[in-house]
């Protein structure tokens, strides 16, 4: 006789723990997809087999006799998951404070099997571009072969590719997952967006054949996830290119996984569980020895703080491919402007660098960070700004519909012709939204075919597709747009990179803020002069001084990582303490800002006072849906610590439980926001 211990197919709070069956079947396995009986009814339930053993001792959960336990009434093969999937699941439901389920969940296709009907595959316009250089450079085959002994020796190591822009990253990429197949593994290739995987998709086609990737990110169709799912599942696609979730692939014996951009703020989920990318990658790669491939220009604090501690070993690519010098970054102090008389949103300096390039042949990104037309809407005799009722966040103007929209809830109200606080007719409209870059620019070069890049002029995949379609083949001019122009656009006739006004990244009240300004004027930076010609920055600033535009007009990347990191060492952030908010919803305020309350008590006698760990008294929070009432509690924990506080949290949640209090809480480590 055999025990399983089995993860019940339900999201329940109630069921989550595990469930010991019988079995007579020596074939079943950990990660077999079973039918049981479940309930005082015996109801036909699913349920993964989590661990297998052949003693009854060793069974975790079996306070029941052997004579009672019930018996698996099957094994059902339509999604068998692995070993190593179970292991990883039960490893993210204790650091990230969820269910069994909600951690199983995360490796099958939504909804189960689809419905009969033709296989379909996504991209299927897709022929494939790819020419693979004459040779690697110098620094890429270093690279390669450092990366490629780890592999060749199948020994777990970590690297963190810290190359400048057009430095041939994902040259370095497809050569080591080139050594992963050749030894008969397999391999993930993640990126930050959703909109960058045709790229890569097209790339690796080119390079591996369309027949050996799969896709996995949350804009396929429930069929195609599911169609997808299979063809990895069976070994049919040895590569899978995607978002985050890809991670999730239900690969077998994993060579590689590698994160393009890595410091970017995606890989973090934003809905629960509200997991790091890295972290589930490291956790599959240990189970098979496999190497983790972290690239970016700008890494992460916390990344480039773990190759100090030797965590992860570090790889520069200092130059780039063909050569050509890194744009020429100049900052212009916008106060001085206003001194001069100029109120246009362009300096001098960046007017006259648009007039140059244009004439010159080149193209022009102009990036401002924020949609709509003014971020601000306020009143001028008392200051009041006006807000969402539901949100509490200021509302942006936007002039195409007319209307102040909520970036929360997407509300759209009338814009208000008097104050609703004291009645004055005096609104006005402060903070430049990209649809006011557009406008202007539309305004000063009048010749020059303008378009805007951002959520706004974006609603579809082919939205996308059309505005960089009409950029890459140079009849757009002048791109405005958000960061959605930062990020990996690899066009070559670029002479231009404005920066509308960097003070929009810098201001955002969070602790990352800084690290977050760096990245994204070095990122947007790197946009410029791709081809064999040196391009030309612009950043438009107030604070012309800040080390994070100092250091990345200097494209010195150590420079700002010695100051920032002494900052956070200082401050106790992250990645010297885990910051873990604490949210609790309910429709009644009462009830949520009560059990955010009870927790704080809580958790202060549960870690005790001779801790470091902080927690601080409940916040109310903004609502995302705009509906239930949200408080949050913020815990500053120390390093290593962060288990045993989760564990206690899970206590604390597991009262709410019992108590019936109508009240939902999760946790999100490390968060990207705290509106
Ligand atoms: P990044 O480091 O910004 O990710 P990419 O890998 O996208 O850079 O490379 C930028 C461009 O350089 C691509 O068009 C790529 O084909 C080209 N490239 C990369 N390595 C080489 C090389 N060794 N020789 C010639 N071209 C190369
Ligand atoms: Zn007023
Ligand atoms: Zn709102």
């Amino acid at each position: 006789m055999r025990y399983a211990d089995i993860i019940i197919d339900n999201k329940s709070r109630h069921t989550d723990s595990l469930y010991t069956y019988k079995t007579e079947d020596t074939a079943v396995k950990a990660g077999d997809r079973v039918r049981i009986p479940f309930g005082m009814y015996n109801k036909e339930r699913s349920g993964y087999v989590y661990r297998i053993s052949s003693e009854e001792e060793s069974a975790d959960n079996s306070n029941c006799p052997p004579e009672k336990m019930k018996t698996i009434l099957g094994v059902d093969d339509s999604l068998p998951l692995t070993e190593e999937i179970m292991t990883t699941a039960g490893w993210m439901k204790q650091r990230y404070g969820i269910t069994y389920w909600d951690c199983v969940r995360c490796f099958i296709p939504a909804g189960g099997p689809a419905r009969e009907g033709k296989e379909k595959e996504p991209y299927q316009g897709l022929t494939g571009h790819y020419e693979k250089p004459e040779a690697l450079t110098e620094e890429q085959q270093a690279a390669v072969d450092r990366i490629g002994s780890a592999i060749d020796a199948g020994r777990q190591e970590n690297f963190l590719l810290h190359g400048v822009t057009s430095s041939g990253k994902t040259e370095v990429y497809m050569e080591a997952i080139d050594r992963c197949l050749a030894l008969g593994k397999t391999a993930i290739m993640l990126v930050p967006e959703i909109a960058l995987t045709t790229q890569m998709i097209d790339r690796f086609a080119g390079r591996f054949g369309k027949e050996n990737l799969a896709v996995m990110h949350s804009k396929l169709t429930r069929r195609e996830r599911y169609d997808e799912w299979q063809r990895i599942r069976r070994g049919q696609a040895r590569i899978v290119v995607g978002a985050r979730m890809g991670v999730f692939s239900p690969l077998e014996n994993i060579g590689i996984i590698i994160l393009d951009e890595e410091h970017e703020a995606t890989y973090k989920a934003d809905m629960t569980p509200k997991y790091e990318t890295v972290d589930v990658a490291l956790k599959r790669l240990k189970y098979y020895d496999g190497v983790l491939l972290l690239g970016s220009a700008t890494p992460s604090v916390v990344s480039y703080q773990r190759c100090k501690e030797g965590i992860y070993h570090l790889i520069e690519l200092k130059e780039r491919f063909n050569q050509t010098p890194l744009p020429d970054v100049e900052i212009v102090d916008m106060r001085e402007e206003l001194k001069a008389g100029n109120m246009t949103i362009f300096s001098r300096a960046l007017f006259r660098s648009m007039k140059e390039t244009l004439e010159a042949g080149q193209q022009i990104i102009l990036f401002q960070n924020r949609r709509g037309y003014s971020s601000f809407i306020s009143c001028r005799e008392c200051g009041t700004a006006m807000k969402c009722p539901k949100c509490g966040i200021s509302l942006t103007y936007h002039k195409g519909w007319d209307r102040a929209v909520c970036h929360y809830c997407g509300r759209k109200f009338p814009v208000p012709k008097t104050c609703p606080e004291c009645g004055s007719r005096y609104i006005r409209f402060f903070g430049i939204g990209t649809e006011q870059v557009e406008e202007a620019a539309k305004k000063f070069f009048p010749e020059a075919a303008v378009d805007r890049l951002d959520l706004d002029a974006v609603k579809t995949r082919k939205d996308l597709d059309r505005i960089l379609k009409k950029f890459a083949g140079g009849e757009t001019k002048i791109l405005i747009g958000t960061q959605l122009v930062a990020k990996g656009l690899d066009f070559r006739n670029v002479g231009l990179v404005g920066v509308i006004a960097a003070d929009v990244t810098l201001n955002i009240p969070d602790y990352r803020s800084t690290e977050r300004t760096f990245q994204l004027v070095t990122q947007v930076a790197g946009r410029a002069g791709r081809g064999d010609r040196q391009g030309r920055v612009i950043v438009q600033t107030y604070e012309p001084d800040n080390y994070a535009l100092q250091a990345a007009k200097h494209h010195d990347y150590e420079g700002f990582f010695q100051q920032e990191i002494r900052l956070r060492q200082f401050m106790d952030y992250p990645p010297f303490t885990d910051l873990i908010m604490v949210n609790f919803t309910s429709a009644e305020e009462a009830t949520a800002l009560g059990a955010a309350e009870r927790c704080r008590v809580y958790m202060e006698h549960a870690i005790g006072t001779e801790n470091a760990g902080q927690v601080l008294a409940p916040k109310v929070a903004v609502n995302f849906k705009g509906e239930d009432f949200r408080y949050y509690i913020l815990i500053k924990c120390p390093r290593g610590s962060r288990n045993q506080y989760i564990y206690y949290l899970d206590n604390f949640s597991q009262i709410l439980l019992r108590e019936k209090i109508d009240c939902n809480m999760n946790l999100d480590v490390n968060p990207y926001s705290t509106l």
